[in-house]
């Protein structure tokens, strides 16, 4: 799966697949780093988590009003963080594994992993400050 993301060093867009092991997106007129955002499904999730950067997922639904602020909040995060953050959205409604294996009860929950492990978990909207002071200790 791939989409388009601006760079948001020179603006060039960019079509983001899987870069090669060991790597994360960057742009390819200017070699920047990419905002890193993906969409999961109960068969990519672990394939997902194996990332060189920390992973933050993004348990949601669209019926949950809650998700939809968050949404945007790890939007700004991704591209803020680029090069640093890799973002994993999962629809809970249509991968229910991946989240009964992490025992999400209720959404928004964002948990973060590191090297394929769970190091942070925040559940509810957090603002994008008080949320970014929960990944940071985290980040590289
Ligand atoms: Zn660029």
């Amino acid at each position: 799966m791939s989409e388009i993301v601006r760079c948001p060093a020179c603006g060039a867009k960019n079509r983001v697949g899987t870069p090669p092991a060991g790597k994360t997106p960057v742009c390819g007129r200017c070699g920047g780093a990419l905002p890193w955002i993906v969409t999961a499904d109960d068969a990519t999730f672990s394939r997902e988590l194996d990332a060189p950067v920390p992973v933050l997922v993004d348990f949601w639904a669209p019926w949950c009003g809650p998700c939809r602020m968050v949404g945007p909040v790890l939007e700004e995060l991704a591209s803020e963080l680029a090069g640093k953050l890799k973002v994993v959205k999962v629809n809970v409604d249509a991968s229910p594994m991946a989240a009964g294996t992490h025992r999400v009860q209720s959404i928004p929950t964002l948990i973060l992993f590191k090297d394929g492990r769970p190091v942070e978990q925040v559940v509810g909207a957090l603002p994008k400050q008080a949320l970014l002071e929960r990944l940071a200790p985290h980040l590289r």
